[in-house]
């Protein structure tokens, strides 16, 4: 019996339409929707953030990093190896808390607009708080937390500090102004109600001048440059600067590389930077940081390493120094948080004369 054509082309049409349904990509009703979900890619852009504290799209992408982050070196100067099992670890137990060997103090510099926008949501989620460092002449711009997001971020527990008047290269400056910049910007910031008691340096910059320190000795109880992975609280770790305390100056003048008026932090924005902006590696080097400090503590009572990191901006953008983008900033936060990590701000953050060394309060 000859085959019916209209029944062939019936069949051919339902084979055709079977296909369009089962190739991946093809129909927008395909099971398999390659176009329909772009997997979250390191350096793409970040898609429109619409930040809540139920953030799905950040908890989706938390499976994109590494649970246990290699350990690529990222400075000579310091033995990461981890040596007890805590290092790296990724235990995803958020009550995890009580561990509190681990300690890491934020803080941000520049007071950027979006470090009220952005970093304080993520912040308040996690349950940190941190210090700010204020320019206390740029609160009017844009870009800028103005008084009342300062008063905001005090109010929530937040620490405000300084970071001079104009942030200014204190190198180059007459005696005058260098007492406006470091002086003159605690009396500012104090004059809008707050007690400043630490003092930051721009661009890190006077660290190693004399005049400059003796400036801020003045003013301040404590002082903050740049620019190591780990600041040892007895000043006795620091292999490229032998020191035996934290004396600002050794018995024959000299000042001291790490002292109590230029603690030693690390900067998150140019770990970003020599990563080209690579969120993996960016996640993975931080989490090598802020672990490489139990090479050097026994348990709670034996703090002696720490990292002082430091962000500026928070926003929504990549590829932009000075910026962390507000996703990676997130999972970074929800790194110190699931592994046990205490975060303190810099007030406290104590000296003690006696014995010329750091030491941590509330920890
Ligand atoms: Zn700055």
């Amino acid at each position: 019996m000859p085959r019916n054509i209209n029944s062939d082309r019936i069949i051919l049409v339902i084979v055709i339409v079977i296909i369009l349904l089962i190739v991946p990509g093809i129909h927008p009703l395909s099971p398999i929707k390659i176009f329909g979900q772009i997997p979250f890619l390191p350096n793409q852009p970040s898609i429109s953030h619409s930040f809540s504290s139920t953030d799905n799209q950040s908890n989706l992408k938390a499976s994109n990093y590494p649970s246990k982050a290699p350990l690529s070196g990222i400075d000579g100067t310091v033995n990461t190896t981890p040596t007890n099992g805590r290092g790296g670890s990724n235990n995803n137990n958020s009550n995890n808390i009580s561990s509190n060997d681990k300690v890491v103090i934020l803080s941000f510099d520049d007071n950027r607009k979006g470090d009220f926008t952005y970093a304080k949501p993520i912040l308040d989620k996690y349950g940190f708080k941190a210090t700010f460092f204020i320019i206390c002449n740029e609160t009017t711009n844009k870009g800028s937390m103005n008084w009342q997001d300062i008063a905001a971020m005090q109010r929530d527990g937040m620490d405000i500090q300084s970071h001079t008047m104009n942030h200014r290269h204190l190198n180059h400056l007459s005696a005058t102004a260098l007492q406006y910049e470091i002086g003159g910007s605690k009396q500012c910031i104090d004059s809008h109600g707050y007690n400043v008691t630490s003092f930051a340096y721009p661009y890190n910059e006077g660290s190693n001048n004399a005049t400059v320190v003796n400036e801020v000795a003045k003013y301040y109880d404590m002082g903050r440059s740049g620019n190591e992975p780990l600041m040892f609280l007895d000043c006795t770790g620091f292999k490229k600067h032998p020191q035996t305390d934290c004396r600002t100056y050794t018995p024959d003048g000299t000042l001291n590389f790490a002292t109590k008026y230029t603690a030693r932090s690390y900067c998150e924005d140019v770990q970003e930077i020599k990563d080209s902006f690579n969120n993996v590696a960016i996640y993975s080097d931080f989490v090598h940081v802020v672990n490489s400090q139990n090479n050097y503590n026994q348990g709670a009572e034996k703090i002696n390493a720490v990292p002082l990191i430091t962000f500026h901006n928070v926003g929504l953008e990549t590829n932009n120094p000075y910026t962390t983008n507000v996703d990676l900033f997130d999972q970074l936060m929800k790194y110190l948080h699931d592994n046990g990590f205490k975060v303190l701000t810099f007030k406290q953050l104590g000296y003690d004369t006696n014995t010329n060394t750091f030491y941590l309060k509330d920890v």
